[in-house]
């Protein structure tokens, strides 16, 4: 990829302490209005004459853009692989990093990022605006700053935050807890099942004891393969046995992210267990993940959920659908043992879900 490479000249009278590496890659927050109305990315360039301020702060700060800046919908595998090798070939150069995303599919990459970043022990904070910077009532000033000051922010020498997060309207999530909840108002981030990892006010108040502790000597390994033959289904009263039997049917198709109701559970009809049986039988790999944003699946607690279980499909706990696509995605194309992949779906492997899982 053919990156475009800003560093940013501070005016600073202090001596620089520290750095930040931005990865710029779209999304509202440098977005404009083009000849039709319709929002569209611009660069980087005319994105830092709407925020001066960064000038004056202590932070040594370069910038990474995309050549083309894009609309997060438009994410694919690559931009994943090129986001997570910029953070890996810079590791050692900055204190941390801040990626500046859509918010549409944010909680997807930040998710994959936690996967890809193994050993990661420094802060990577993705952001966003609602309104474009250009907008007097844009929150794209607020977003960047705080995410900036979290990203260099130390105790004793080590990262606060040395994992991946969304910051986003006062509040630091886990990157791969979060789910786009709000198109319009300020608040666009949740992350039901687990805590926030820092308030935003006059101070930061940061919630330590939900914080991945900083680990000393870790090595950052980083993966560049991923394997997209999967899909979600989400269920919905009335849903045909042909379109289930369509999906199960599909060529290629290694992994189906079941979005059941409630606690896992799903149409007790001998139809569709049938077809779920059919599908972990001919080897596809099939995860239980509630349509609810918060609670988790529990197979077995119901009738409903314990043919599931007993026909093999897999508890995604209270993991959300983008970390559970996103793992999957991962783990299809990095662990070859089929067993193995199995006890990592049900197990966390960056932080993405709480330990019980059934
Ligand atoms: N469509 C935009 C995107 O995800 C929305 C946003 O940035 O908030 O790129």
């Amino acid at each position: 990829m053919n990156y475009k490479i800003v560093r940013l000249n501070t005016t600073a009278k202090t001596e620089i302490e520290h750095a930040v590496l931005i990865i710029y890659t779209g999304g509202t927050l440098g977005m404009a209005y083009d000849a039709q109305g319709a929002l569209v990315p611009f660069n980087f360039g005319q994105i830092l004459e709407k925020i001066p301020n960064l000038n004056n702060l202590n932070i040594s700060i370069t910038v990474i853009s995309f050549p083309e800046p894009i609309d997060s919908s438009n994410i694919n595998l690559q931009h994943w692989v090129d986001m997570a090798y910029i953070i890996y070939e810079n590791y050692d150069t900055y204190d941390g990093f801040v990626v500046l995303h859509g918010t549409d599919t944010m909680a997807y990459s930040a998710s994959m990022l936690s996967y890809m970043l193994k050993g990661l022990n420094k802060p990577v904070i993705f952001t966003g605006a609602q309104l474009p910077i250009s907008e007097m009532r844009s929150d794209a000033r607020e977003n960047l700053m705080t995410s900036l000051e979290i990203a260099i922010t130390k105790a004793n020498g080590k990262p606060v935050v040395p994992e991946v997060c969304i910051f986003f309207n006062h509040t630091l999530l886990r990157g791969n807890r979060s789910k786009k909840v709000q198109s319009v108002h300020f608040d666009a981030f949740e992350s039901e099942n687990y805590p926030a990892l820092a308030e935003s006010g006059i101070i930061i108040d940061y919630n330590y004891a939900a914080i991945r502790p900083h680990e000393e000597g870790k090595q950052l390994r980083y993966f560049n393969q991923l394997d997209n033959q999967v899909m979600v289904i989400k269920l919905f009263p009335g849903i045909t046995q042909n379109v289930i039997e369509s999906c199960i049917k599909m060529k290629r198709l290694k992994g189906i992210i079941l979005e059941t109701y409630g606690s896992g559970n799903s149409p007790s009809e001998p139809w569709f267990l049938n077809l779920m049986e059919k599908a972990v039988e001919k080897g596809l790999f099939v995860l239980n993940v509630s349509q609810c944003n918060g609670g988790r699946v529990i197979q077995g607690r119901y009738q409903t959920s314990k043919d599931l279980k007993r026909i093999g499909v897999l508890s995604g706990g209270d993991i959300t659908t983008e970390a559970a696509v996103t793992k999957m995605m991962f783990l299809l194309a990095n662990e070859p043992d089929e067993n193995e992949i199995k006890r990592k779906l049900i197990t966390p492997l960056a932080g993405e879900m709480s330990v019980l899982s059934q």
